[in-house]
């Protein structure tokens, strides 16, 4: 089975549109998705739901047989195959697939950490960087789910600092290498047959191995008590002179980097899916509720605070989801049709790095808000293990922390376009000097891009919020120098700008798309954006003002906050009939309205 690529004529750069305009027409969205896609959605959908949620209490139980027999499931149902070339057993579809189908996997948190774990951890760098040999060796049987994996790359002492591991390969004299070392918090790692496993060749060399768990010396450690995720394994993994075959490197000695980054990059954009998933499932538990329980006689949905709040949810849900599906657009445009080579996929996955630490973190927050609300929603019973707000709550809290934690990732955001900038493949630092001349004139209006009927004030703003951004970074480019990395806080700030940017314009592109096409969303999908882009100015000007603050004082200082003045010039709009309107719908259809896949 192959799907068509999303139907985007784009092959940008990653980052570009922090400089360029966006037509509407160019973004893929959920409403561009395929009856093939739509039909993995399904399959998954109905996986999850009739196959996975109600045995839940029993992974929570460690019943690691099971969670091995629903690796066989998504391996009868292709769920594994997706990503892996027809060579090897697999489908060699698009990413709009992958994302269909790990969206609907979300919801089931500790089974997605499960999947994962063996789809985008252990089966992807083999896909990325392995031998034919290896290939042929491992895949077959890790699409069937006959093998689980795993991925191990963190140690006790080594967690954002990867490269800083310990554990150690040597070369034996007949060409073999022997591994000792201890990783630490490795999902699988109670029960996953094959590891990529990361170690430095004679203490030095970063280097990725692939290695069984049957190769004498190697041994898993207890399953470690955790805050969520209780139904997915989590254990150390002790090597003991284990002896790896010569043959079993992946990748080159001495760039185990590549592998852990490309793996990562992937896993980022993947987590960003399954979050907004979670996020559907929240809120259709919440509205669903809302619409039951009654209070003061009638049902709280009818309370100006409840709609806020489902309001919003459904608001950021809707940004998330937009920003999501863009950028899987933007990787299935750069990588074209199948067969994709592995080499071509992990470059692809390179240039749109910075979108997929963008997809992490807005994904993880957003869902953490939404599930936070979602508890509030259902009051004591949202405390209570009954229903399955509190387990929610608690399973999504370590999607800040692994894949890179969220502070890792800001620093990388505009870290990444800075770099790029620097090796001239983004035009950034010439945009940035000309917006400083610009700012030195009073004449700096709201920026303007791509006026087309509807939602032009949003887009303004979102002009806006690209004048703001290269403001910042030009500021701290020219403040901070190369010392820049050292200074945390402005990069942050940076990035929080950044996001709401990649994010806003994601919406308004969707709703303009939705509003074209005459979707029967539509009036709902715009009123989601608009509530966003509005938000997202406050957000916007709050963090620049905070990072001009840091950077500038005296007569520098009032000149550039009274450039910030004059570029987020925004007029506030009705956001709370908005919210009202958007917390209506998904009371009355109990759910989640604006995704109908
Ligand atoms: C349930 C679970 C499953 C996991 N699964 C896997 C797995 O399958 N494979 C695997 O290899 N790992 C896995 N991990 C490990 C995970 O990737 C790490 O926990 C994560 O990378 C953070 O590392 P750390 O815990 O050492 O925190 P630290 O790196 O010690 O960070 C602590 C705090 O300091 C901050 N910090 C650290 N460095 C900097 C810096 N330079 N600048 C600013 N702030 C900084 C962090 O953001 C964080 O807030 C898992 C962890 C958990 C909890």
């Amino acid at each position: 089975m192959t799907t068509a690529p999303p139907s985007t004529s784009l092959s940008r750069k990653g980052g570009s549109w922090l400089l360029d305009e966006t037509p509407a027409s160019d973004v893929f969205t959920p409403e561009k998705l395929s009856d093939e896609h739509r039909l993995m959605a399904k399959t998954t959908t109905e996986f999850v739901e009739a196959e996975v949620l109600p045995v839940l209490e029993r992974l929570e139980n460690k019943d690691w047989q099971l969670a091995r027999s629903l690796v066989r499931r998504c391996g009868e149902l292709g769920l594994l195959s997706i990503a892996v070339p027809e060579e090897y057993g697999g489908l060699d579809l698009d990413k709009a697939s992958s994302l269909a189908v790990v969206e609907q996997i979300g919801p089931s948190a500790s089974f997605a950490t499960t999947f994962g774990g063996q789809a985008n951890l252990c089966i992807l760098p083999l896909v990325l960087f392995g031998t034919p040999e290896q290939k042929q060796t491992y895949l077959p049987r890790l699409l069937t789910g006959e093998l689980i994996g795993a991925y191990a790359l963190s140690e006790s002492g080594s967690g954002s600092d990867a490269l800083a591991a310990k554990t150690r390969a040597t070369k034996l004299p007949d060409g073999n290498w022997s591994l000792s070392g201890e990783k630490m918090w490795i999902s699988n790692g109670g029960f996953a047959d094959l590891f990529i496993i990361f170690a430095k060749v004679d203490g030095e060399q970063f280097t990725a191995f692939i290695v069984e768990r049957a190769f004498p010396g190697f041994s898993s450690g207890k399953e470690e008590h955790k805050m969520g995720l209780h139904g997915s394994s989590t254990t150390p993994i002790v090597l003991q002179d284990v002896v790896v075959p010569a043959g079993n490197v992946l990748g080159e000695i001495g760039k185990g980097h590549k592998v852990a980054l490309n793996t990562l990059n992937y896993g980022r954009f993947s987590l960003g899916a399954m979050c907004s998933g979670g996020c559907r499932a929240a809120i259709k538990a919440a509205a669903t509720y809302a619409a039951q329980r009654r209070q003061f006689g009638q049902p709280i949905a009818s309370f100006g605070a409840i709609k806020h709040k489902l309001g919003e949810m459904t608001a950021r849900t809707y940004a998330l989801e937009s920003l999501v599906y863009r950028t899987a657009g933007l990787i299935d445009a750069t990588l074209g049709p199948a067969p994709h080579d592995g080499a071509a996929v992990a470059r692809a996955f390179e240039e749109y790095a910075v979108e997929a630490s963008i997809a992490k973190v807005a994904g993880s927050e957003i869902l953490d808000y939404v599930l936070d609300e979602n508890v509030q929603i259902h009051g004591g019973n949202g405390f209570v293990k009954d229903y399955t707000a509190e387990r929610y709550y608690r399973d999504a809290r370590v999607n800040r922390i692994f894949e890179g934690t969220n502070e890792i990732n800001r620093l990388l955001i505009p870290g990444m376009l800075i770099r790029r900038a620097l090796k001239g493949e983004l035009p950034l630092i010439p945009a940035a000097k000309r917006l400083q001349d610009e700012v030195l004139s009073p004449s700096v209006a709201t920026g303007g891009f791509g006026d087309q009927g509807v939602l032009d004030d949003e887009m303004r703003t979102v002009g806006a919020f690209k004048k703001v951004a290269l403001m910042v970074i030009g500021t701290a480019m020219q403040t901070y120098g190369e010392k820049l990395t050292d200074e945390q806080e402005v990069v942050s700030f940076a990035a929080d700008i950044l996001i709401d940017i990649y994010a806003s314009e994601s919406a308004v592109l969707r709703a303009r798309q939705a509003s074209s096409s005459r979707h029967a969303t539509a009036d709902l999908q715009v009123q989601a954006a608009r509530v966003f882009v509005n938000d997202a100015a406050q957000r916007v000007e709050a963090a620049a003002k905070s990072a001009l603050a840091a950077m500038a004082e005296g007569d520098t200082l009032r000149t550039l906050l009274a450039a910030l003045r004059r570029i987020v010039k925004i007029s506030p709009v009705n956001t709370v009939a908005m919210r009202r309107a958007l917390a209506d719908a998904a009371v009355s259809r109990g759910r989640y309205i604006l995704n109908e896949s």
